[in-house]
């Protein structure tokens, strides 16, 4: 997205580089690492502003507003949309908002807006308590709570936004409110899942969970049509306190694995049991009992750990990724043959397909609580392809979208945490029906000239 500035340098310092809030334009030292996101997506805004707390962000919501400025929004940086910058854009960047404060008696926390996944994870793991998140510590807590957050404790603690209690927020118009089942409970409805769409979240307080250790880690086992039909039927018939994300693909060179396995099809199962330590068994026998038909475990990590300890750390940079999201039934042997011979393709670094199944507490919640629309499915999935440069990665993006079709088996839901482009088709697969006319209607109460639309953008209903 290029866009074109409507403020100069030195009206964006006078107005913004106060009070603890950083400026950098382009030019300044810091400017490259200040525009830096997970994505090699490659964006030039015309300032980064650092806010350092809430009346910060409240200025340069402010400033964006009164100067017709195209605001983007940056929290962890690893939105699949590229999305936390924009050419010419004024960047607001969350990441002095990070601060994480727990209140263990009312088993809740308060994490500042630009707060990392694993920096959360970790100070509240030391009390021994969770919130769950995804598979990665560096995505930012800001963008996954606000789409949903599917991870390692879905089927027994639910998305992530479903541990959201309250949300501290600057609306477009540069009010700070406070969001939660009592006040403004529209804006925390559609938070829950609207994206980045109705404010800038400043601060988010949690529900904690008491789980001192789960049992997880990944098992690396042969891809056959079977093994990987079985490990998704076994991942859905499992008892709640095993939640797995399977990945297939050639497998990588891990020094645990064989190397005459290395580039072979393999599912990597990463799994996690929050369940008592003690009866671990009961959730993960299947898994090994599945590896050992499919000839035998070729690694094994799975051990008792903290859940903070299982996300795993930064993804490597320098490789290019085109990802293809989709929502499935299943995937029954004849689909699953089709992945391990389409993983194999040659023509990209990498091809992966990685299945996340669902249900448990995911669908306990209806499907009209909050802005997350797709609790009843089964599977969520991404197809990836990783090629050495953003061109030739993009060569592959009809490969993925193509295998993701075969996946989706009819059904064109998506998760809007994992979509790579903000097409309205792509807007009403994210919110179906009911969903987006709410979306669409508390967007008017809270942004009603878009303000916040560098993003999965619903526009203000009419
Ligand atoms: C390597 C990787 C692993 C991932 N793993 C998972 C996973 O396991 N489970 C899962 O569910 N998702 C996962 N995702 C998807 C991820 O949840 C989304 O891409 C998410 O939007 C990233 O959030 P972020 O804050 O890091 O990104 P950013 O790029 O900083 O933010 C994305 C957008 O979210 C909005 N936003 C973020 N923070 C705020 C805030 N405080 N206030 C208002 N708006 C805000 C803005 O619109 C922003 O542009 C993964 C993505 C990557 C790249």
């Amino acid at each position: 997205m290029t866009t074109t500035p409507t403020f100069s340098p030195a009206a964006v310092r006078d107005a913004l580089d106060v009070d603890g809030s950083t400026v950098i334009v382009p030019g300044d030292p810091g400017y490259d690492e200040a525009r830096r996101i997970a994505s090699v997506v490659d964006r030039r805004p015309s300032a980064v502003v650092r806010p350092s707390d809430t009346a910060g962000v409240a200025r340069a919501v402010r400033f964006a507003a009164d100067t017709g400025a195209e605001l983007s929004v940056r929290a962890g940086g690893h939105s699949t949309m590229g999305l936390g910058r924009a050419d010419g854009a004024l960047t607001l960047d969350l990441r002095g908002l990070d601060g994480v404060v727990v209140d263990a008696a009312s088993r809740t926390a308060w994490a500042g807006g630009g707060v990392t996944a694993g920096v959360y994870a970790d100070v509240v793991g030391a009390h021994g308590l969770v919130t769950p998140f995804g598979d990665a510590r560096t995505v930012g807590v800001g963008g996954i709570t606000l789409g949903g957050g599917v991870g390692l404790l879905c089927r027994s603690h639910g998305l992530t936004l479903d541990s959201l209690v309250a949300a501290e927020v600057v609306t477009a118009a540069g009010e700070v409110v406070t969001a939660d089942a009592e006040h403004h409970p529209d804006l925390f409805w559609g938070l829950r899942g609207g994206g980045g769409n109705l404010g800038v979240v400043t601060r988010f307080r949690f529900a904690l969970h008491d789980l001192p250790e789960v049992v997880g880690g990944t098992v690396v086992l042969r891809a056959t049509a079977e093994s990987l039909a079985e490990l998704v039927a076994l991942a859905h018939a499992a008892p709640r306190e095993l939640s797995t994300i399977l990945t297939v693909c050639p497998c990588p060179p891990l020094p645990d694995v064989p190397p005459e396995h290395h580039g072979t099809p393999v599912v990597m199962a990463a799994v996690c049991w929050s369940g008592p330590v003690a009866e671990a068994e009961r959730g993960l026998s299947g898994v090994r009992d599945v590896a050992a038909r499919a000839g035998g475990v070729l690694a094994d990590s799975v051990r008792a750990a903290r859940y903070c300890d299982l996300l795993e750390p930064a993804p490597p940079v320098g490789a290019a990724v085109v990802t293809r999201p989709f929502f499935a039934p299943g995937v029954d042997v004849a689909t699953a043959e089709h992945v391990v011979e389409q993983v194999q393709l040659p023509g990209a670094l990498m091809r992966a397909v990685q299945v996340r199944v669902l249900g448990g507490a995911v669908a306990d919640v209806p499907p009209e609580a909050t802005a997350f629309a797709h609790r009843r499915q089964p599977v969520l999935g991404v197809v990836m392809a990783m090629a050495p440069t953003a061109p030739l990665a993009e060569e592959q993006r009809p490969w993925a979208a193509e295998l993701a079709d075969v996946l989706r088996a009819g059904d064109d839901a998506l998760y809007s945490a994992f979509v790579v482009d903000g097409d309205p088709a792509t807007r009403a697969a994210a919110y179906p029906g009911a969903t987006g006319e709410r979306l669409a209607a508390v967007k008017r109460r809270y942004d009603p000239h878009n303000l916040f639309r560098a993003n999965l953008n619903v526009p203000p209903a009419p």
